[in-house]
């Protein structure tokens, strides 16, 4: 059998099942070597891609976001050469009862961020006592003042 990429006439054994729609003799038109090479080039090509993917589809998930926030949180405070501690916002969201440090009203964990008193940006460190619960949209607002 001919292997249209290749083009070297080779066992039918080195073809495998074509993927998708079958083809007229039954079996992959890449032999099984360029299929492989086929199959590594497209990942890599579209290995982002799948990143991307992946992060659309969590990117609403509160458990998986609030890790990601963390995980952003951490990297700042790398670059800014402060002072930094795993936060965990669960942890967090129980120790500041559920409310809001910066509108005193209570806050759902979708809606729960960590919110650094001093920002990371001015100096703050990502410690437990640079940080408190806050509502994502009252984060947001506040920026980065103190
Ligand atoms: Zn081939
Ligand atoms: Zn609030």
């Amino acid at each position: 059998m001919l292997c249209k990429k290749c083009q070297r006439d080779k066992p039918q054994d080195q073809f495998g099942r074509p993927l998708g729609r079958t083809t007229r003799t039954g079996y992959d038109i890449y032999c099984k070597e360029c299929r492989a090479a086929y199959a590594r080039e497209k990942r890599a090509k579209t290995g982002n891609a799948y990143g991307k993917q992946y992060y659309q589809r969590t990117k609403n998930d509160p458990k998986k976001r609030a890790h990601r926030s963390a995980a952003r949180a951490r990297r700042r405070a790398a670059l800014a050469a402060v002072p930094s501690e795993p936060i965990d916002i669960e942890t967090l969201y129980v120790r500041d009862g559920g409310i809001c440090q910066l509108c005193n009203t209570p806050v759902s964990r979708q809606d729960a961020s960590i919110d650094h008193k001093v920002p990371i940006s001015l100096g703050g460190p990502n410690l437990w006592s640079n940080v408190q619960l806050a509502h994502l949209t009252c984060n947001a607002r506040k920026g980065n003042r103190v």
